[in-house]
């Protein structure tokens, strides 16, 4: 948000969801996340940031950032600056945790708990 903290990711995610777990509610203060994975070397940082438990966010205005591990990064669509995406969820997970009024994205598949690791 205060632009301490850039990044930027180059093609296509290899995967975008929708999350409505205790910790994606927690860590956004919403009712769920969106969010999207790219392999790791599709991303570029520049400024200092602070992590938890992976996760970083800017220390000046404490907006949250990435999810940086081995296997790639995951970020929050709503964190990029250009908007609205083409970008859509093709899976939702957590849904026994999904708020009552809130409806399922259509063609998305739906998980109870996490998607079954492939
Ligand atoms: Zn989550």
């Amino acid at each position: 948000m205060c632009g301490a903290v850039r990044y930027t990711v180059r093609g296509e995610p290899f995967h975008v969801g929708r999350c409505h777990c205790a910790d994606c509610r927690k860590r956004s203060g919403s009712t769920y996340t969106v969010y999207g994975q790219w392999p790791r070397d599709a991303f570029e940082s520049t400024g200092e940031y602070a992590t938890y438990d992976n996760d970083s966010f800017c220390p000046r205005c404490g907006s949250r950032l990435f999810l940086l591990d081995e296997e790639g990064v995951e970020l929050q669509l709503g964190s990029l600056d250009d908007a609205p995406f083409e970008l859509r969820p093709e899976a939702e997970i957590w849904i026994k945790r999904r708020e009552p009024w809130l409806h399922e994205i259509e063609g998305a598949s739906q998980h109870r708990e996490n998607r079954l690791q492939k």
